[in-house]
Formats: C-alpha cells, structure tokens, sequence
C-alpha cells in the first residue's frame, strides 16, 4: 500500500465515513489533492461555516439560515 502524508490519509478517512463515499474518499482526496488551493479552501469554508450558519428547526426538522 502507498503510503501517503498524514493530512492526507486523515481526509481520506474523513471522506470515508460519509455515507455513499466510503472506499471512494481516497479517490476524491486525490482529486481535491490535484485541483488547486482555491478549490480546496472553498471546500473546507463550506465545511466550516456549514453548523454556524444553519440549524434544524424542533418542530419539523427543515434546515433553516441562522
Ligand atoms: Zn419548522
């Protein structure tokens, strides 16, 4: 097996744990990995700023802008 730098084995095993990605995270970490920084930044703010910005309303569980 290849062995690759830790930040990248840990986006790999983070990409892995969402649903539907699975085996596939290492796959799409190359991709990111080959895309450029930009791309990628855009990517970990949207991750970011995802629970800031929005909450499930009690009631009747759509997600609403905070
Ligand atoms: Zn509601």
């Amino acid at each position: 097996m290849r062995v690759v730098p830790h930040s990248v084995e840990k986006l790999i095993d983070e990409l892995g744990r969402l649903p539907g990605v699975g085996p596939h995270g290492r796959t799409i970490s190359f991709f990111i990995l080959k895309n450029s920084p930009e791309r990628a930044q855009g990517l970990g703010r949207a991750l970011d700023n995802l629970h800031a910005s929005v909450r499930s309303c009690r009631k009747c569980f759509q997600f609403r802008r905070r």
